[in-house]
């Protein structure tokens, strides 16, 4: 069977929306205060866009004020990869899905308690299974 990794550049066009794509497979960032649930407060389970892998609940959502989905805990960290990304001239750490590599957002050491982290994702990479 074909894993998610395996999937053709072609493939990932076909079907993911062009936002989804330019996210998701090109590390791209949607536009604060656009996305699909920035302002979501609906239950439910968000998962991977290119995969359903399960990645955060609503549960741990909470308002940032960045204009992003923000969590601040991941549903199931072996679900969450992390990379050091230095592009802006800033450091900062890039997560994304580990089962397809999909680009999710960044991580910071601003959030709230319990885990005092903050994920900053992109709604484009996330797709909310409601309760
Ligand atoms: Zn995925």
């Amino acid at each position: 069977m074909k894993t998610p990794k395996d999937k053709s550049d072609a493939e990932w066009r076909a079907e993911l929306t062009p936002e989804a794509y330019r996210v998701a497979r090109e590390h791209g960032t949607e536009r604060a205060f656009t996305g699909l649930y920035w302002d979501s407060k609906d239950q439910g389970t968000y998962r991977c866009i290119g995969c359903d892998a399960e990645l955060f609940s609503s549960e741990t959502k909470y308002d940032s004020g960045s204009g992003w989905p923000s969590f601040y805990q991941p549903l199931n960290p072996a679900n969450i990869g992390e990379e050091s990304d230095t592009k802006l001239g800033m450091r900062r750490t890039e997560v994304h899905c580990n089962q397809c590599g999909a680009h999710l957002g960044h991580v910071f050491p601003d959030g709230p308690q319990p885990t005092g982290l903050r994920y900053c994702i992109n709604s484009a990479s996330l797709k909310l299974e409601k309760k």
